[in-house]
């Protein structure tokens, strides 16, 4: 298994938000984790990375038990993070960006590079010398995906990475994302939005409250109209 999370609390502060959540990502598997806003997601992925505190439970990435463990060198295992702010560099330019952001590649694997990039998003090609600060969301949104990807990581969280984004960009991330999944990149894909995360992830995992209230293969859950409306309101 890639990443193991195993009857997972997290808080802020006070406030218990993620209460027993569990779930399994295998090499080279897309899992979506779906809710509502406000479900726990992107907390949940924020526990995973040590972000925020995890106060009860496990999580094992690629063999090794991180809860507990610094953030950055829960990162440098190989577990790259899109979170939903876009973090990217605005005053520097696209080319900038890619490189500060590049890591030792892993063995075995073809390294990342910003020409191998464009290939996934050939948007930033065209943008290579253009500050991040003046790009279109779309365009933000595909720079961070890349600059997580010069790390060379050996998966990725991604926090809603359809959120805001024009029909069309939608669609070049949807094939980005199905491009690394044919590469073997294990993935764990935060949405709100099911039609987006339906045709990438194999597996789902819906989260309510915090808890996990389904599990089962994408399949399954489009098959399933009750759970749909019952949880994710479609
Ligand atoms: P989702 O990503 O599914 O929309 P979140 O994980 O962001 O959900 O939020 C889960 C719950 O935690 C929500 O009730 C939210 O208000 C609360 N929450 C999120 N971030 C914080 C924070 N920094 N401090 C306190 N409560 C927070
Ligand atoms: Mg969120």
């Amino acid at each position: 298994m890639m990443l193991e999370v195993r009857d997972l609390d997290a808080s802020y502060g006070r406030a218990q938000i993620l209460a027993g959540v569990s779930l399994d990502v295998a090499a080279g598997e897309v899992v979506a984790l779906l809710g509502r806003n406000g479900a726990g997601k992107s907390t949940t992925l924020k526990a995973i990375l040590g972000l925020v505190p995890p106060a009860r439970g496990r999580v094992v990435f690629d063999g090794v038990a991180v809860a507990g463990l610094a953030p950055y060198r829960i990162a440098r295992l190989g577990l790259g993070y899109v979170p939903e702010e876009r973090r990217i560099f605005t005053d520097l330019t696209v080319r900038e960006n890619l490189e500060v952001a590049r890591r030792a590649s892993r063995q075995g694997f073809a390294p990342w590079t910003p020409s191998r990039l464009f290939k996934l998003f050939p948007n930033l090609e065209t943008l290579i010398d253009r500050p991040g600060g003046r790009m279109s969301g779309g365009e933000q949104q595909m720079l961070a995906v890349a600059r997580t990807l010069m790390g060379n990581p050996k998966m990725l969280l991604l926090d809603e990475p359809s959120e805001g984004l024009a029909p069309l960009v939608v669609e070049q991330m949807e094939a980005a994302i199905a491009a690394l999944k044919r590469e073997g990149l294990a993935v764990l894909l935060c949405e709100q939005n099911l039609h987006f995360a339906r045709r990438l992830a194999d597996r789902a995992v819906i989260l309510e409250k915090g808890q996990v209230r389904y599990s089962g293969t994408m399949a399954a859950l489009t098959a399933d109209a009750t759970a749909r409306k019952t949880y994710l309101e479609l």
